[in-house]
């Protein structure tokens, strides 16, 4: 299997110049139907640039994680080639609506909002949304961050919840590309607050706990979205809607068949473990 990472030690704004560049690159579905697929074909799939345990550089620039390992599983089992391009969570559903890439592996809630524009696999992973606080913050509650500043990530799930409850909460808020810097404006004292996926967020904190504080984040969860809220729903693989059924189909089809063969626990187990 040919299995390629471009960009990923290039910056976002590189990245996003030289996608621009090169745009059309990928993404020519049209004269597959009569074929029945194009087994030549490399897709490329977008992903987050850092959303540990599921995307995330190691030092040398190698992308790892929950999604990244389910892909190569998924991609080895159904015979296919792809280009992973970590460029960012918003730019990579941007980058699939604009058919710069055939997919998106992001940990991607699916939402009937973007089931109008995607067409999503079956759920890969449950998840919800929360809220928190550096750990010495004294914030304990919701109510607590009345009139303060708090941080999200664009485009997201848990920037919805955030601005769901603005107005109740008086949230003023301010919205950042990606994760670290979200966390950093709350380890700065910018924000009181961020609002980030549950998973990730106990991810982070269980890493500040097990490598002595030297990753992840010294921060405590004060508060989850309801787990029978439309924020609480699971992670799904994307592409286009009515664009990419073949792609689609390869992914579920993978997908079934790595749970069958205990490879997919083998991978979630991996990277989560007593988080959840
Ligand atoms: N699960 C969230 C969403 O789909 C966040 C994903 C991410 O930040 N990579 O909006």
């Amino acid at each position: 299997m040919k299995f390629r990472q471009f960009g990923a030690l290039l910056s976002g704004t590189l990245l996003a110049a030289s996608l621009v560049a090169c745009g059309g690159q990928s993404a020519d579905t049209t004269n597959q139907a009569s074929t029945g697929g194009d087994a030549d074909k490399t897709y490329v799939i977008a992903t987050d640039t850092a959303f540990a345990p599921f995307e995330y550089a190691e030092s040398d620039g190698t992308y790892v994680g929950v999604d990244i390992e389910l892909l190569e599983a998924i991609a080895k089992d159904q015979q296919f080639d792809y280009d992973l391009n970590p460029v960012g969570f918003d730019a990579a559903l941007q980058n699939v609506q604009s058919g710069q890439a055939d997919g998106v592996i992001a940990g991607m809630s699916i939402t009937p909002e973007r089931a109008k524009v995607f067409d999503f696999s079956e759920p890969y992973y449950d998840s919800t949304v929360c809220c928190a606080v550096a750990k010495d913050s004294g914030v304990s509650s919701l109510d607590d961050l009345k009139g303060q500043n708090v941080a999200v990530k664009n485009g997201t799930m848990s920037a919805d919840w955030a601005n769901s409850i603005k107005d109740e909460y008086e949230l003023n808020i301010t919205t950042f590309d990606d994760s670290p810097t979200m966390y950093e404006n709350v380890t700065t004292g910018n924000s009181v607050a961020c609002f980030e996926d549950t998973p990730v967020m106990s991810y982070a904190i269980s890493q500040y706990a097990t490598t002595d504080g030297k990753e992840g984040k010294d921060f405590s969860i004060i508060a989850e979205a309801d787990a029978s809220s439309e924020f609480a729903t699971p992670y799904g693989f994307a592409v286009n809607k009515d664009s990419n059924a073949e792609l689609l189909k390869k992914f579920n089809d993978g997908l079934a068949n790595i749970k069958a063969d205990g490879t997919y626990d083998k991978i979630v187990n991996k990277y989560i473990q007593s988080v959840n």
